[in-house]
Order: C-alpha cells, then structure tokens, then sequence
C-alpha cells in the first residue's frame, strides 16, 4: 500500500505543494506535538492544532450544520487571523485548519495563506467555490490541501445539503484542485443516509480512480439548531466505521484519517486531550467546534499562547470530559456540558443565541467510546504515527479504559 500510495503521491501532487506539506506539516507539525507532550508534563497545555472558522457564511445549508450560516457575515479580519496565527507560530504551531461556513468566501483568505508561507494549512471546505483560477492560486501558493467534503450520492447530497446539483458541483472544484496538482483530500460525514455508499470499497476505489490522495471519516453530530438524530450512526454502525477504516488502510493506496482513535483502537476526543480546540466566526475561543460556549476571544490583548494556557475554562473543560469519557461528552453527558458552562459563566458564541436550549433539548447517546470492544491499527504506518503522534496523552488516567 505505502509503495503506491507514495507513487500516486510523487506523481499527481506539484512538487512545490510537497515540499511544503513535508516540511511544514510533516517534520514542522510532529516538532509542535513534541513541544505540545513536553508542556503537558509542565502543566501548561496549547493545542499544536488550531481550527478556525473565519466565517459564518456559506452557500449551502446542510443538514444538522450547528454554524449560523443563514444569519448576516460575521468574519475574522485578516489583521486578526496574522496576529493569532504569528502569536501561535512563535509558539512553535505550524497547522492550522480552517473551517466556515465555507472559508472559499472569505475575500482574504488566499491572502492569509500567502502571508504564511512557513505554516500549513487544510481548508475544510465543499468545493463548489474552487475556481480553475484560485486552485492554481493555491498551487503557486503550495502550503495549503483542500478537503472536500461529500456527504452522498446525488440524490443524497442534494438532501443532505440542502441544495441542487451539489455533487456535480462539488465534484467540478475538486476536479479544479486535482488538475492543478494540490494535495487533495474528501471528507465526509458518515450518517445513516450515505454510509452504505461512502463506506465501501467501490467509493474508496472511485476516489482513486479520481486522483484524491486522502479521505477522512467523520462520524454525524446530532447537535445545532435542527438536529437530526435520525441520521446519527447506530454504535454498531460506528464500529463498522471504525472496522473499514482499519482494514482499508491496509489495503487502499489512499490514506485515511480519524480523529477519534489511538493505535491501539482505544476512543478519545481532541478537545480532551487538549491536542485541538477551536476559534469561532467571532474570535472566540471553543473547547470544540460543537461546543459553542466561550469565556475568551483571540482579540484578547494577552495574545492566543497566553489566553489558551491560562483559560480556567478550557482546563476544567478538558479534564472534566476526560473523567467522565473516552468518547464524545457533548452526545454522552450534555448535562456536564451545562454544568461546566454555568459554573464558568460562559457566554452563547452563536449569533442565533439558542445554543443552551439545544443543549439542554438533547438526551444522552453513543459516540465513538464503544467500551466492549477496541479495535487497534493494523499498518505499520498508522501504529507508529499515533503511537507517538496521536494518541490520548496519558489524559484518561482516572477513567479505566
Ligand atoms: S467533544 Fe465531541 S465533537 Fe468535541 S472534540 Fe470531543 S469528541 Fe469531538
């Protein structure tokens, strides 16, 4: 699998982006997770990877989405986004993930990019606002990999997203990113209504077929203003997820990427183990995307290095879900979500300004914790990289696994 896969690589991706992507997130990236592990063991904890929404907006309006993507553009200035991203770079941080709404139609983000060119950043975006133009933009660029997200067949992205023809279209930007020779993943997030089809090794084959280099399996959060719990996974769907995944990474010259999972099979979440956290629309600081409760902003004076390591918020946040979880706290105990919120006097980061009601609307359920059985990494390549680069840092001491 390593042999083509790296071929496919070599071959399909502009040297400059490779380049960039080696050493920026490569050897850049592991050194910031070495510093990372080397301040948790002083006490002080600043996540090597930062996920920023730089805006609300976006031109879909996709099912379950917990972002206020109908309400009127809230961005984060590019003055803003320089001065977290050099706090943060000084700070030994060289990946960033960008996230919206859809960054595509933020008017400064090429200019972001441009302005740092010894980070690296993943744009978490649907494709449909890729021109020909921007890809070979971002290709002249080469610090950056779109992740396109498709959440289904035709008829079913087109549900999913509330909008028409959107696979073709998503389809016609991710086509845009491969012909300039970008780094280019799809993202999708497996729910009850496309994993069946994205779940398989037809669809796996068919990326290849298209020239996408890497894949990355969300699971559905039943969280936001519509939530749909109807399409969240069943725990044995998830661990059919969890199974695929494993076994496909073996086989597929296509890598593909979890959040959810050590080496050894056993579940943990990002915002537990404090390796990410995420910046909202408005600046302000979330233990999670999903968690829209915040008691700072990245226009605090002190700076994001000083704000992240000295939040009460974040720290309390990050060992009260690891005492209670190895899996998602916001699915498994919203009520500790709201005890956390309430005790910090945290504030609703929404513009809708509804985010304790649907918290307080949901009833405990599944996530990726599924305690009767783990199922460990198969490939070499996987064990060793979390091994040491993603796993679940020793948080979880006081929960048995
Ligand atoms: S709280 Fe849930 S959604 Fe947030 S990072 Fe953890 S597992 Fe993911």
């Amino acid at each position: 699998m390593i042999l083509s896969l790296s071929s496919r690589i070599l071959r399909t991706v502009d040297s400059k982006c490779l380049t960039k992507m080696a050493w920026n997130f490569g050897y850049k990236g592991a050194r910031s997770v070495m510093l990372f592990k080397k301040r948790m063991k002083e006490g002080t904890y600043f996540p090597p990877f930062l996920y920023l929404s730089i805006l609300n907006s976006c031109n879909l309006r996709c099912q379950g989405c917990w972002v206020d993507v109908e309400a009127p553009r809230n961005a984060i200035d590019l003055d803003t986004l320089n001065r977290t991203i050099n706090n943060a770079k000084a700070h030994g941080n060289s990946f960033f993930g960008i996230l919206g709404g859809e960054p595509f139609m933020h008017p400064e983000l090429l200019d972001l990019i441009a302005q740092h060119p010894d980070a690296y950043f993943q744009i978490f975006t649907n494709g449909q606002l890729i021109t020909e133009k921007t890809a070979q933009a971002l290709r002249k660029l080469g610090n950056a990999t779109p992740l396109v997200s498709i959440e289904g067949t035709s008829t079913v992205s087109d549900e999913r997203r509330g909008n028409k023809d959107v696979l073709n279209r998503t389809l016609r930007g991710l086509q845009h990113c491969l012909d300039a020779k970008l780094l280019t993943g799809v993202a999708t997030s497996l729910c009850r209504t496309n994993i069946d089809d994205l779940l398989s090794e037809s669809w796996l084959d068919k990326l290849i077929d298209l020239g996408v280099h890497y894949t990355w399996y969300h699971t559905y959060r039943p969280v936001g203003p519509k939530i749909s719990v109807d399409l969240a996974l069943t725990p044995e769907q998830i661990q059919q997820a969890r199974r695929f995944i494993v076994n496909m990474r073996a086989e597929k010259p296509i890598a593909i990427v979890d959040a959810y999972y050590d080496h050894a099979g056993d579940a943990l979440c990002p915002m537990s183990t404090g390796i990410s956290h995420h910046v909202g629309p408005k600046g302000d600081i979330e233990p999670c995307p999903i968690i829209q409760f915040a008691t700072e902003n990245i226009k605090d004076s002190r700076g994001i290095y000083e704000t992240f390591t000295n939040s009460a918020f974040l720290k309390d946040f990050r060992e009260t879900s690891a005492k209670h979880t190895r899996g998602c706290v916001v699915l498994e105990r919203p009520d500790i979500v709201k005890q956390l919120v309430l005790k910090h006097g945290a504030y609703d980061t929404t513009i809708r300004q509804t985010a304790m009601a649907e918290l307080e609307s949901m009833t405990p359920r599944p996530s990726q914790w599924v305690k009767e059985e783990s199922i460990p990494e198969k490939h070499w390549m996987y064990k060793i990289a979390k091994r040491f680069f993603y796993n679940d840092f020793g948080v979880y001491h006081s929960l048995e696994k």
